[in-house]
């Protein structure tokens, strides 16, 4: 009687693993090409709790209001139940759900094909912008393939194999000042890349030559949160539309990530989290305002997982709230997405992460390798 209980016990657990994995790997149907821009915004950490602190701090509104379709995203990781940014940053940029720590790699550490990768073979401008460092989880999901995404001077490398045109964050050590004495930025050099940082030039003084692919560092390492200074991302989404649009005329991929909004949920801070939501927003609402006026580019609007269990237990919405915390960590439940333009309405619903990259081959009206 147990012994039969058992086996029926590891038949199910068997075939609902079978499903989930089909489920989670199945591509779309390729369509007709809708999408000529994607502009994929990243909020790290941004659950609907940290999009409603933002909201509340900012006098009940928000340029994210101006979104029509969204979805609920479901964010595990192949091994576990709460993911990392490297294993949801991987499902975006490949459509394959890899185990926490990874970048774009499977779960048998083979590379995976990015979508900037399809990319730059279809011809289209490519960008990575952020507010940590450049080989941090996030952004190296879209350059890199690593089993390890603490190895960051190693996956720094990585940008050699790659022919992204413009980048722009943090971790110029990871580039610069490293345990082999390589220095990466003057290789990137030599394959024609112009390579400034904050140390000679700010970014707002760059006179960008768009026959050439640049590298902007914006810290040695990690950028200041918002609340301690930092500024530059603002400019940066206006720059990088203008720089892509003359890079290629067959358009674009920019990936732009909030990053820090996750750093306020680890750090159980609700004033980091609201200030770095904020400052996010007016990047929404520089996308938006683009794409409302191109007519052709998709904008979406993510996260990779809820950092903090972060709730907004009591107050008013004109005075402060108090908030509170369940975890100084990552959490499971699922996190909003948002999305406008060209390819918008197949953003609704709730799906796995991995089908982020499928919607927007399909958007692009490409097939997958
Ligand atoms: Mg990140
Ligand atoms: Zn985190």
């Amino acid at each position: 009687m147990f012994k039969n209980f058992f086996l029926l016990l590891a038949i199910i657990t068997i075939n609902s693993c079978d499903s989930s994995i089909a489920n989670e790997v199945q591509p779309m149907q390729s369509n007709s090409p809708r999408a000529k821009n994607i502009i994929l915004l990243i909020g790290d950490g941004m659950g609907v709790s940290q999009i409603t602190a933002g909201l509340y701090a900012n006098g009940n509104h928000l340029e994210i209001e101006r979104f029509k379709h969204m979805g609920l995203v479901k964010c595990h990781s192949s091994n576990n139940l709460i993911t990392d940014s490297a294993a949801s940053g991987t499902a975006f940029a490949t459509g394959i759900k890899t185990f926490n720590g990874a970048v774009g790699v499977n779960p048998n550490r083979e590379p995976v094909k990015n979508i900037v990768e399809y990319a730059e073979e279809k011809g289209l401008a490519t960008g990575l912008v952020v507010t940590s460092q450049m080989a941090h989880a996030t952004p190296a999901a879209f350059f890199g393939h690593h089993h390890k995404r603490s190895l960051m001077e190693d996956i720094a490398a990585q940008l050699l194999d790659q022919d992204i045109d413009l980048l722009i964050g943090g971790g110029q050590n990871h580039f610069e000042n490293r345990k082999d004495n390589q220095n990466i930025s003057k290789k990137l050099r030599k394959k024609g890349y112009q390579v400034h940082s904050f140390m000679d030039k700010a970014l707002t003084e760059i006179e960008a030559d768009p026959q050439q692919n640049l590298l902007y560092f914006t810290a040695a390492g990690l950028p200041l949160p918002k609340h301690q200074g930092r500024d530059y991302l603002p400019f940066a989404m206006d720059f990088s539309i203008d720089f892509l649009q003359k890079k290629s005329k067959k358009g674009f991929f920019l990936m732009v990530e909030g990053s820090q909004i996750d750093l306020g949920g680890h750090a159980k801070n609700s004033d980091f989290i609201i200030s770095e939501m904020l400052e996010f927003d007016e990047i929404v609402g520089k996308a938006l305002d683009f794409a409302e006026e191109d007519g052709n580019t998709l904008v979406i609007l993510g996260a990779d997982h809820e950092t903090g269990g972060y709730a907004i237990n009591y107050g008013s919405t004109e005075d402060n709230f108090k908030a509170g915390f369940t975890s100084d960590y990552h959490t499971a439940t699922m996190v909003p997405i948002f999305a406008y333009g060209p390819g918008a309405e197949d953003f609704t619903g709730i799906f796995d992460n991995t089908q982020v990259f499928f919607k927007m081959m399909d958007a692009y009206g490409w097939n997958v390798d």
